[in-house]
C-alpha cells in the first residue's frame, strides 16, 4: 500500500472536480447580515417596547428585564424558525481558545404530553452548560463545578449553518457560580466599560457633549491554506497545527513572488465561500490578498466596536476551518506552521471613538481638537510605556514564541513607533512647554501643532512595518498578536492600562488647575511630563536588528523571550492593582488565569514533544532503516560479484552517515522523554512550564536537525511525510 503522502499527491495531480460557487450576480449587500438578529430584523420581530429595551441595554450595558427577555425570545425564535432553525445554543469563548456551543432544541414536551417548540426568556438569559472540564485555574473545585453562560445583549444573536443544519447562537459570557469570569468576553466587556468612563471624563476637558466613548478594533487575519489530504498525512499538522520537522524547500519565499500575486484558483474559491458565510454572519470583510510566504494569505474586515470585532474574529476562524473542509483544504491559523517561512500574525488596529463622531486618535482640524488628539495619543504611549510587560504577557503563547523572540518579527520587545512628524510634535511640546507656562507658549496650541499634524494624514507612507505597536495615522496597530489568538486578551490589557493612565491624567491636570493654572496650559504641562517619562518606549528604527535588542537593553526595556517568563507580568503587584482598581479582574481571577495560561503552555509543548517522539520513532527511523537496508543489500551484491571496496565507497559512507543520524535521533528522543517525565513530576505549574520551556523543548531543534538531514538522504519514495515543497506549493 502506498503511503498517505503518495495517495494525497496523486489526488492533487488528478485534480478532482472542485466546485467553485463564486458570488454569481449577487451583491454583497444582498446577503450581508442575513443570518444576524439585528437592526431591521429586530424591528420586524419585536414589539416597540422590547426593541427599545434591547437597544438600550446593548448601548448602556444595562440588564434586559425578565419580562422583556421573554418578548425578545419569542421574536428571536419566530425569526429563526422562519429560516429553518430547530436548535439554539449559548455561544461562548472559554479559555480553551476556541468557541464553545451546547445545542438544545426548541422542542419540548409539556406536562400534559403536548409536544411544542419553546424558547423563553429563561433560556435566552442563562444556561448552565455541563462545563466542568473547561479550564478554570482552580476557581471551580469539582464539587462546585457550576459555570453559567449569561446572555450578552450587546452582541447580536446569529444563525450558524453547518451542512443543512441551522442553529440559533446567543452570544454569552461564561462565569462561575460566584460571578468570577471563566472566559475571554466577561473581562473584555468590563474593560470596554471602564475605558468608556475614563475616556469620557477626559473628553470633558475639551467637549462636554461627549457622553460615550467606544473602543474600536479592526483585525487583520493571516493564515496558510494547504491541501487537506497532504495535511492529513502529517500527524504533526493534524495534532499541533504546525510541522515539527521538514527540510526547507529549494525555493522558499526568497523570490517574494507570492506576495500580492494572483490568488490561486482553488484558494480563491475557498475565500469566496468563507467570505459569503462571513457576510451572512455580518462580518464586514473588506480585503483579501496573498501574504509574503508561499500559501500564506490575509483577510481583514472594516473595523467595528471592540466586542463585536472580537466575536467576529472568533467566528471567522471557526467559519474558515469549516469551509476549508468543503474545498478539501486546510486553513492553518497557527503562528508558525513552517520553520524558515514567515509566521502568521493578527494585527489589532485599535482606537477610541466618541458618540459625537470623533475618532480620538485622529488628528483634528482645530487647535482644540488637536489638543484632544494629542492627549489621547500621548496617554496611549504612556500606558504602553508603563505596562509594556502586560502587553507582552497578553500575546504570550507557546505558538507565538516562534515569532516573538525568535529570528522573526515582531520582536518580544514592546516599543512604540509614531513616525517623523509626530516625533517632531512631541519634541516640540517637550522642549517648548516650560515648567512655568507663559501665555506666549500658547502659540504652540494655536499654531505649530495645528499646522503640523494634518500633514501626517496626507503623507501616510512614513510607516515602519517592523514595529510591534505602531501609530498608523488614526489608530494604533498592535502587530505582535498571534494569528490564532483571541483578540480579547490584548484588548483587555490595552483598554485597562489606557483606563488607568487616563484616570491618572485627569488627576494630574486637576491638581494643576486647582492651583489656578489655566486648563489648556495644565493639560500641556502634564502631556510634556508624560512625553518625557515615556520617551524610552519610542523607537523608530528597525525592530528586527541586533542593535535594537542591545539598545533596548541599555534603555532598560523588557525582553521576555518565552511564554512562562512573559506571563509573570500578570501576577506582579502592579498588575493585580491595575486590574483590580479598574474592576477587570480580582486577584483570584488573575491568579487563576495565570495558572490556566501556564497549563495551556505546558500542554502544548507536551503534545508537541509526544508527536515529535512518535514521528521520529514510527515514521522517520523506519524509513531511514528501510533505505539503509537497500544500501546494505546493494553493497553485499557488489561485493558478491567481486568488486572491490572502492566501487561501493559512496554506499558505505551513506549507510554510515544514516546510522549516525539514526543514533542521534534515538538518543535525543530518549533524553527528551526523560526530561518530560521529570517535568511532569513538578507540582508547581510555573516551574513545570519553565522545565518544559528550557529542559524539554531544547531537544526539538536537535531532533529536527537530524530528521531533516535524513529527509535529504533517504529515497524519496520511502519518505512518509509530505515535504515542504508539496505542502507549500501544491494545490
Ligand atoms: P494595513 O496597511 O496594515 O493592511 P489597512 O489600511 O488595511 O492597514 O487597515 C487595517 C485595519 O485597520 C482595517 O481593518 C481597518 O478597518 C482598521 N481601522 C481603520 N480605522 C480604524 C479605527 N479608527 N479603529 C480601529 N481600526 C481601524
Ligand atoms: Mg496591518
Amino acid at each position: 500500500m502506498s503511503s498517505l503522502r503518495f495517495q494525497a499527491l496523486q489526488a492533487i495531480s488528478a485534480g478532482e472536480e472542485k466546485k467553485i460557487s463564486g458570488y454569481g450576480e449577487k451583491k454583497i449587500t444582498a446577503i450581508f447580515g442575513s443570518n444576524v438578529f439585528s437592526g431591521r430584523t429586530m424591528r420586524e420581530h419585536l414589539s416597540d417596547e422590547a426593541y427599545k429595551s434591547l437597544m438600550n441595554s446593548a448601548k448602556s450595558g444595562a440588564r434586559v428585564e425578565r419580562k422583556m427577555a421573554d418578548q425578545v425570545a419569542v421574536g428571536m425564535k419566530a425569526w429563526a424558525e422562519e429560516r429553518g432553525v430547530t436548535h439554539f445554543t449559548h455561544w461562548f469563548q472559554p479559555l480553551t481558545g476556541t468557541t464553545a456551543e451546547k445545542h438544545d432544541s426548541f422542542f419540548t414536551i409539556k406536562s400534559d404530553g403536548t409536544a411544542i417548540e419553546l424558547f423563553d426568556g429563561d433560556a435566552l438569559i442563562q444556561q448552565e452548560p455541563d462545563a466542568s472540564s473547561f479550564p478554570n485555574g482552580g476557581i471551580r473545585a469539582t464539587f462546585e463545578a457550576r459555570g453559567y453562560t449569561a446572555w450578552d445583549p450587546s452582541s447580536p444573536a446569529f444563525i450558524m449553518e453547518a451542512g443543512s443544519g441551522k442553529t440559533l447562537c446567543i452570544p454569552t459570557i461564561f462565569i462561575a457560580y460566584n460571578g468570577e469570569s471563566l472566559d475571554y468576553k466577561a473581562p473584555l466587556l468590563k474593560s470596554i466599560a471602564a475605558l468608556d468612563k475614563a475616556a469620557v471624563d477626559v473628553c470633558h476637558f475639551f467637549d462636554k457633549n461627549v457622553s460615550k466613548v467606544i473602543t474600536t478594533l479592526g483585525w487583520e487575519q493571516e493564515y496558510f491554506v494547504i491541501d487537506e489530504s497532504l495535511a492529513n498525512a502529517r500527524p504533526d499538522l493534524m495534532m499541533c497545527g504546525r510541522t515539527l520537522m521538514g527540510h526547507a524547500p529549494a525555493k522558499g519565499q526568497q523570490l517574494e513572488d507570492h506576495y500580492f500575486g494572483s490568488i490561486p484558483e482553488r484558494v480563491f474559491a475557498f475565500m469566496q465561500d468563507f467570505e459569503q458565510e462571513s457576510y451572512k454572519l455580518g462580518i464586514p470583510l473588506r480585503t483579501r490578498h496573498n501574504e509574503v510566504a508561499p500559501s500564506q494569505f490575509e483577510c481583514a474586515p472594516i473595523f467595528e466596536e471592540c466586542n463585536i470585532a472580537v466575536d467576529h474574529n472568533t467566528l471567522l476562524m471557526d467559519v474558515m476551518n469549516k469551509v476549508a473542509k468543503r474545498h478539501k483544504l486546510k486553513a492553518l491559523l497557527h503562528e508558525k506552521p513552517f520553520a524558515g517561512v514567515n509566521g502568521s500574525g493578527k494585527h489589532n488596529n485599535w482606537s477610541m471613538a466618541t458618540d459625537t463622531g470623533i475618532n480620538l486618535l485622529a488628528p483634528g482640524k482645530t487647535p482644540r481638537t488637536n489638543l484632544m488628539f494629542l492627549t489621547f495619543f500621548v496617554n496611549t504611549i504612556k500606558a504602553v510605556h508603563d505596562y509594556d510587560d502586560l502587553l507582552r504577557a497578553a500575546i504570550a503563547s507557546a505558538n507565538n514564541d516562534h515569532r516573538l523572540g525568535a529570528n522573526e518579527a515582531p520582536p518580544a520587545i514592546i516599543s512604540v513607533y509614531i513616525g517623523k512628524y509626530l516625533t517632531e510634535v512631541l519634541d516640540e511640546v517637550e522642549s517648548r512647554v516650560k515648567e512655568k507656562f507663559t501665555e506666549q507658549d500658547e502659540v504652540i496650541l494655536k499654531l505649530d501643532i495645528h499646522k503640523q499634524i494634518p500633514e501626517l494624514l496626507m503623507d501616510n507612507t512614513d510607516r515602519n512595518r517592523t514595529s510591534p505597536f505602531a501609530f498608523t495615522g488614526n489608530k494604533f496597530e498592535f502587530r505582535a498578536v498571534g494569528s490564532s489568538a483571541n483578540c480579547a486578551s490584548p484588548m483587555v490589557v490595552l483598554n485597562t492600562i489606557m483606563t488607568e493612565t487616563l484616570k491618572q491624567f485627569k488627576k494630574d491636570v486637576e491638581a494643576l488647575t486647582e492651583k489656578g493654572e489655566k486648563k489648556e496650559i495644565a493639560i500641556l504641562q502634564v502631556l510634556r511630563d508624560y512625553i518625557t517619562k515615556s520617551k524610552r518606549i519610542r523607537f523608530e528604527g528597525d525592530n528586527y536588528s541586533e542593535e535594537w535588542a542591545e539598545e533596548a537593553k541599555r534603555r532598560g526595556l523588557n525582553n521576555f523571550k518565552t511564554t512562562p517568563e512573559a506571563l509573570d507580568a500578570y501576577i506582579t503587584d502592579k498588575a493585580k492593582q491595575v486590574f483590580y482598581d479598574n474592576g477587570i479582574f480580582s486577584k483570584r481571577e488573575l491568579e487563576a488565569r495565570h495558572e490556566i495560561m501556564l497549563e495551556e503552555y505546558v500542554k502544548r509543548v507536551q503534545i508537541e514533544a509526544r508527536l515529535l517522539g512518535y514521528l521520529s520513532t514510527n515514521q522517520v527511523l523506519p524509513a531511514a532503516i528501510n533505505y539503509q537496508n537497500t544500501l546494505i543489500a546493494n553493497i553485499r551484491g557488489l561485493k558478491e560479484i567481486g568488486l572491490d571496496k572502492k566501487s561501493y565507497k559512496a554506499q558505505l559512507n551513506l549507510a554510515e552517515v544514516i546510522s549516525n543520524h539514526i543514533q542521534q535521533i534515538n538518543d535525543n528522543v530518549e533524553a527528551m522523554l526523560e526530561a518530560r517525565k521529570k517535568a511532569n513530576e513538578i507540582a508547581d505549574m510555573h516551574k513545570r512550564a519553565l522545565a518544559y520551556c528550557h529542559d524539554v523543548k531544547t531537544y526539538f531543534d536537535n531532533i529536527r536537525y537530524h530528521a531533516d538531514k535524513l529527509e535529504l538522504l533517504v529515497d524519496d519514495k520511502l519518505w512518509p511525510l509530505p515535504k515542504y515543497r508539496e505542502l507549500l506549493f501544491m494545490r
